[in-house]
């Protein structure tokens, strides 16, 4: 929450990845890694659970009909339609965990980074995560038997969708080997933490340095 004592605004890092890049075993190792320093943002969806998607951890799961009414009541703060299925964050959960200098992880796709950065963007910071070639994305969406093959097959056609919109983020980690990604994505995290504008308690630090001056 602060550096060296200064205080500091949360930051809100956004991981994006075409499926099947190793994204979710960056977050779980973010996490583990240090459970006090991440909030992960659980999102709303409105598809049905996979096996041993547990409801509010991995998901909140919600009925069609609650989801367009919060987000037509600006409780959303982005939201978007991933195969026919609706996600969005909440906006409150998220704005006051960045005030009280909370980091915020968020696992969304490109619709939902290009609304953040229109609502908070000095809040923001994307990472985009690519495999190390097609083939090996392709490989790792043929060994997920947890979805059917029709679902495989329009999954491959979204990642090609996800990977075009690279150039969006500030960042981009390539996930050859795990190890070298997850130390890049901690490097970032490191750095970000220490912009000036997040460091809103620099004034004051800086003041009470010059009074001893
Ligand atoms: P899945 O159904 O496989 O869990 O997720 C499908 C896609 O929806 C993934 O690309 C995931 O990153 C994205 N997604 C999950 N939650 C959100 C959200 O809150 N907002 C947006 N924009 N995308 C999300």
């Amino acid at each position: 929450m602060t550096v060296q004592g200064v205080k500091r605004r949360g930051l809100m890092l956004v991981l994006s990845s075409p499926s099947g890049a190793g994204k979710t075993t960056l977050v779980k190792r973010l996490l583990g890694d240090d459970p006090d320093s991440f909030f992960m943002s659980v999102s709303l969806t409105t598809r049905t659970p996979r096996p041993g998607e547990v409801d509010g951890r991995d998901y909140k799961f919600v009925e069609k009909a609650r989801f367009v009414a919060m987000r037509d009541n600006g409780e959303l703060l982005e939201w978007a339609e991933v195969f026919g299925n609706f996600y969005g964050t909440e906006r409150q959960q998220v704005e006051s965990a960045v005030k009280q200098g909370h980091d915020v992880l968020f696992d969304i796709d490109w619709q939902g980074a290009r609304q953040l950065a229109e609502s908070m963007p000095q809040d923001l910071v994307r990472v985009f995560v690519l495999p190390p070639s097609g083939k090996a994305l392709a490989a790792r969406l043929h060994t997920r038997n947890e979805d059917a093959p029709e679902v495989v097959a329009k999954r491959m056609a979204k990642a090609a969708d996800e990977i075009s919109h690279w150039p969006e983020y500030d960042y981009v980690l390539i996930n050859d080997d795990i190890e070298t990604c997850f130390s890049g994505l901690k490097a970032i995290i490191a750095a970000e933490r220490l912009r000036r504008e997040r460091q809103v308690g620099l004034s004051a630090f800086v003041r009470e340095i010059e009074s001893e001056l």
